[in-house]
């Protein structure tokens, strides 16, 4: 394992630990830096920060956007956002809207298929009403309509699944632009979940990204096997973007991802890395996309 983490989650989105616990088991494990990156929120971020401060670990407040993309998933995140930032702010309140418009229609289409759940039990999962479909997974594993989480997005959830309701996205340069207005930098996530066919079609979006302004590619994921690392370093590096590495740790959510795990061979150099990241906030600062 490494000992930083460029991709993890707290309650303030999907995942099982709150920003301290999640600091103190990253504490634990040897990790010295760590960026959270809550999906579409940035309300974990001071706790983490203060949690950090407190454990003497260096955490990076960043966040995972949801892009609209087709065939697969693109996820950005951001690094060394400013919590502060208004645009920001404003950005992450339509997505946030959204959602909750979207949860209301997940619920009317469990019950058309006979199941009985409420919109309060999944919201009771995760203490405000900005629940994901991790949440409803897990009322229906509580409730005995599924065996696993897995199952339930299977079934139900995943897209393609009869419960499936698409939600609004930015796009990929509203995106980018709310996080570099925001003083931070833009890394594309685990891009093997773009399911793009050919190394050709990878380098193609991730040279629309750098030309959108972003600056890295997630090169080295838990999601990616090590030839798939490897491919995606290589990418990156030939486009001159930054290569990052994260584990997208979820906690209790998705239980095989551990902090600091994300390949077998990862060629970081974490200090050059933090350096590089530091000139181009400074960059974002003074650029105007
Ligand atoms: P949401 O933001 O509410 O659409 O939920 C997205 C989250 O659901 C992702 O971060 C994953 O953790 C999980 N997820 C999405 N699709 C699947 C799937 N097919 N199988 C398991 N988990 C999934
Ligand atoms: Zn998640
Ligand atoms: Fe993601
Ligand atoms: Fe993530």
């Amino acid at each position: 394992m490494q000992n930083f983490d460029f991709h993890t989650h707290t309650t303030a989105s999907d995942g099982s630990l709150r920003p301290v616990e999640l600091i103190e088991l990253a504490a634990r494990q040897g990790i010295t830096t760590l960026a959270v990156t809550d999906h579409d929120t940035i309300s974990g971020l001071d706790a983490a920060c203060e949690a950090g401060k407190a454990m003497g670990i260096t955490v990076i407040p960043g966040l995972e956007i949801s892009i609209d993309f087709e065939p697969g998933t693109m996820h950005l995140c951001g690094y060394f956002i400013d919590t502060t930032n208004q645009a920001l702010k404003n950005g992450l309140k339509i997505v946030q809207e959204a959602r909750e418009k979207r949860n209301p229609r997940i619920i009317e289409k469990l019950n058309e298929m006979g199941i009985d759940i409420t919109l309060e039990e999944v919201n009771a999962e995760v203490g405000t009403s900005r629940a994901g479909r991790p949440h409803f997974a897990k009322v229906l594993l509580e409730k005995g309509y599924v065996n696993s989480i897995q199952q339930a997005f299977d079934s139900y959830l995943a897209k393609g699944a009869p419960c499936y309701v698409n939600k609004m996205r930015l796009k990929k340069a509203e995106a980018i632009a709310l996080i570099i207005a925001s003083g931070g930098i833009a890394v594309l996530a685990h891009p093997i979940q773009l399911k793009l066919s050919t190394p050709v079609e990878y380098r193609a979006v991730f040279s629309e990204l750098k030309a959108l302004g972003a600056s890295g590619i997630e090169a080295y994921s838990s999601y990616h096997t090590n030839q798939e690392n490897m491919l995606f370093k290589s990418l990156a590096e030939e486009l001159d973007m930054l290569v990052t590495g994260g584990s997208d740790f979820h906690g209790a959510t998705k239980p095989n991802v551990k902090p600091g795990v994300f390949g077998d061979d990862v060629r970081i150099d974490l200090n050059r890395l933090l350096k590089k990241m530091n000139t181009r906030t400074v960059q974002s600062l003074n650029q105007n996309y």
